[in-house]
Parts: C-alpha cells; structure tokens; sequence
C-alpha cells in the first residue's frame, strides 16, 4: 500500500469521524424535547393573544356600559334634584319627569344587568390567562433545563471536532493537491465517502463484489497508481 492512499484512509476515517460528531451534534436527544416543548409554548401563546383579545372585547363593551350607566345616573339625579326642589310647579311636567325616573331606573338596571353577564364572561377568561402564565413559567423552566445540558453537549462535541479537524489537516496535508481533491469531490458527491479500502472482492465503499478480473486488474496496478471501484467511483485502497 501506498503511503499517500494510506494516508487518505486515515483522512476518510477522520472525517468520517466528524460527520457523525456533526450528525450527534444535530440529533441530540434533548433537541427533540426541546422543540416539543417550544411548539407548546408557541401554541400557549397564540391561545393566550386569543384570550387577552376577546377579554379585551369584552373590557371595552363593560366600559361603554358603564359610561351608559353613569350617564344615566346623572341624568336621573339632575331630574330628581328638579323634583324635589320645588322648582317644577306643573303637574303634567312632574308627571313626566317621575316617568322619565322611573324609566331611567329600569334602563340603570338592565344596563346594570348586561354589565354583570360581560363581567362573568370576563371572569373565565382571566382564570386561563393565570393559568396559562403558570404554565408557561413551568414550559420555560422545561426549555430552561433542556438548553444547559444541550450547550454542555455541544462544546464537549465541539472540541472533539476541533481535534478531529486539527488532525485532519495536518494529515491532509501531506497528501498529493490532487488527490486530495479528487477525494473531496467524491466525499461530498457520495454521501461522505470518497475513498474506501478493497476487502478481499468486495469495495467497502458500496459492499459489492467486484468481478475477479477487475479484482486482479486492481491487485496488478503500480501501487502507485490511483484506482477507483468500477461500481461506485470511490477510490480504492489495496
Ligand atoms: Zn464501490
């Protein structure tokens, strides 16, 4: 065996080696959790801007009532200070004005009423708004606790990769321009492999067999010569 195809072995065990720290980097299990408990959280949130929006409805229809309420009472108090302050002498005018009171005080109450029934539909929708804040202190305390052990992960998968990468270059330095390149093309054209060792007839960069003549053909090339498998295109380490 070559020394420069020895060498890219090693290169392709190393980044072998780091797509799959890249690939538990991506896939750690707490990720999954993580993501589940922010689409949670996201969905608390879009309930909770429903809720604060029909309690805010809700809020504004109290506060027209109560305007109507307290305009009423106004009205009601001015006609009955006329009442009684002797000022209005004609019955037909007094008869009017008690009327006026009287219907006043049936109106006071049914708004009174209206305003009731808006303030028990409000009374529902504060209770879930408290209860959603609750959980969504316990959500972020759940996120919270999913996060820490996820960065301590990545900086300990990160070093490693470091590592990994420090000894790659070194290594892939010593390797002929364009073989190298050759490699690379390969590595990201066939899903990370780019070179791969021939076991007995078989190519461990697909695991098919090749025919005994391609076999021998290999076997008799200048160890110096590059080859590829004829059934993947990977190179082909003796
Ligand atoms: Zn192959």
């Amino acid at each position: 065996m070559s020394a420069p195809l020895d060498l890219l072995l090693q290169v392709q065990e190393l980044d072998t080696a780091a797509d799959q720290l890249r690939h538990r980097r991506q896939t750690l299990p707490q990720r999954a959790e993580l993501a589940a408990v922010e689409a949670q959280r996201a969905e608390l949130d879009a309930r909770s801007s429903e809720v604060r929006a029909r309690r805010g409805e809700l809020a504004a229809q109290q506060q027209v009532l109560e305007d109507h309420i307290e305009s009423s009472r106004r009205r009601r108090s001015t006609l009955e200070s006329q009442l009684y302050g002797g000022q209005v002498a004609a019955a037909r005018d007094l008869q009017a004005m008690n009327d006026e009171v009287r219907n006043l005080a049936a109106h006071i109450s049914a708004l009174e009423d209206r305003e009731l029934e808006v303030m028990e539909a409000i009374e529902p929708l504060d209770g879930e708004l408290q209860a959603a804040e609750v959980r969504r202190d316990e959500l972020d305390g759940a996120a919270a606790a999913l996060r820490r052990p996820i960065a301590e992960q990545e900086t300990a998968i990160d070093a490693e990769l470091a590592d990994q990468l420090g000894q790659r270059s070194q290594l892939a330095q010593q390797l002929p321009a364009d073989l190298l390149t050759r490699y690379e093309a390969l590595r990201s054209r066939l899903g990370g492999t780019g070179a791969a060792r021939l076991v007995g007839n078989s190519c461990s960069g697909c695991h098919l067999t090749l025919p005994s003549m391609e076999v021998d053909r290999i076997r008799k090339a200048p160890p110096d010569t590059i080859v590829t498998c004829e059934q993947c295109g990977r190179i082909l380490v003796r």
